[in-house]
């Protein structure tokens, strides 16, 4: 069962420029599922579009973000919830945070450095619940530092007071106190050591786990994709240009980006120089025509210029954009 359907989304950024308006197209007609209960993966190069797709998702969409077109369409206890269609100020924000969770990049982007840790989840949970005896409110937010193995203490701290590890580890907290049907997770291991970078992400199954919620991750980083998702689409220039289980995409890749990517990616004992991925993503003002990873694809042809390949599947839950893949199922 989906709880999560996105169809044909267009969501691009408004920038003026002497007189003259562009539009960056960071998502530009992108379509997936997301079952429930599952951890659905969004990689890609910097600057591909996998944030701007999650915060468009989410709900999270402000100037000089705006949607053009599309469908964003949750499935809550059989009730379908069209978030575009709910107004920004009231109805998103009684949305996220009890249905809808972020975890955003940087825990300092969540933690006010004014204020004491314990602040930041009264404004959470008192936004949301009507707790009014404070010893109900402390035993909640204990019994779920504790199960994310955070001790009490860390509610009297400023953010400045801990390392970087301890800070996202209570914005992970942050985002799933009320226990979120969805979570969506934007590179939440970003500037974080290897060491660190493990715990958040056994933080992160282990919540998944006793939550039961479903979990969209945005990161460039293949190797947490491989050990946290069930399935994976690749982004490339605003558009998913492949969707598979985590397995296919690492042992039966068929797009010509995705080769790319897991080519330069190291293998333990391969003590050869990895091959860097050449050239670079494109301008999203200024999008290549046709498909637009030609400019960089080693198998472009004329039509490849032209024309852009729709996403085909190709095999069970395998999709892919790519016109060598025609014919192939
Ligand atoms: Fe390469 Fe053409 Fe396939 Fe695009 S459609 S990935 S340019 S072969």
């Amino acid at each position: 069962m989906s709880i999560l359907e996105v169809k044909e989304l267009k969501a691009y950024y408004s920038t003026e420029k002497y007189g003259h308006i562009y539009r960056v197209r960071a998502v530009d007609g992108v379509s997936f599922q997301v079952h429930k209960n599952e951890i659905y993966g969004i990689a890609g190069e910097s600057g591909c579009g996998k944030s701007t797709l999650l915060k468009a998702v989410s709900g999270l969409i402000k100037p000089p973000l705006e949607i053009l077109e599309g469908e964003v369409a949750y499935n809550f206890d059989d009730k379908i919830l069209d978030i575009l269609a709910l107004k920004e100020d009231k109805q998103r924000r009684q949305v996220r945070g009890v249905r809808i969770s972020h975890i955003p990049q940087g825990s300092m982007s969540v933690l006010n450095p004014v204020r004491r840790i314990k602040k930041s989840f009264e404004d959470i949970v008192d936004a949301h619940q009507k707790i009014k005896d404070r010893t109900c409110f402390d035993k909640m937010v204990k019994t779920h530092l504790e199960a994310l193995g955070l001790d009490w203490s860390v509610m009297h701290a400023f953010p400045h007071q801990l390392s970087g590890g301890m800070r996202q580890r209570i914005t992970i907290a942050l985002a799933t106190i009320l226990k979120p049907d969805i979570i969506f997770a934007d590179e939440p291991t970003t500037a974080l050591d290897v060491i660190v970078q493990r715990g958040v992400v056994q933080l992160i199954k282990q919540i998944k786990k006793e939550q039961q919620n479903t979990l969209i991750m945005v990161t460039h980083d293949l190797a947490i994709h491989a050990n946290l998702c069930d399935r994976l689409a690749i982004m490339y220039a605003g558009k998913i240009v492949e969707e598979a289980d985590v397995d296919i995409i690492f042992n039966q890749p068929k797009h010509p980006y995705t080769l790319m990517l897991l080519k330069s990616l190291p293998t333990i004992g391969d003590k050869s120089i990895r091959a860097s991925a050449p050239g670079a993503p494109p301008s999203l003002i200024h999008v290549p025509s046709g498909c637009r990873f030609h400019p960089r694809c080693p198998e472009a042809t004329e039509r490849c210029r032209k024309e852009t390949p729709e996403l085909i599947q190709v095999g069970e839950g395998h999709r892919v954009a790519c016109f060598l893949e025609e014919g192939s199922k």
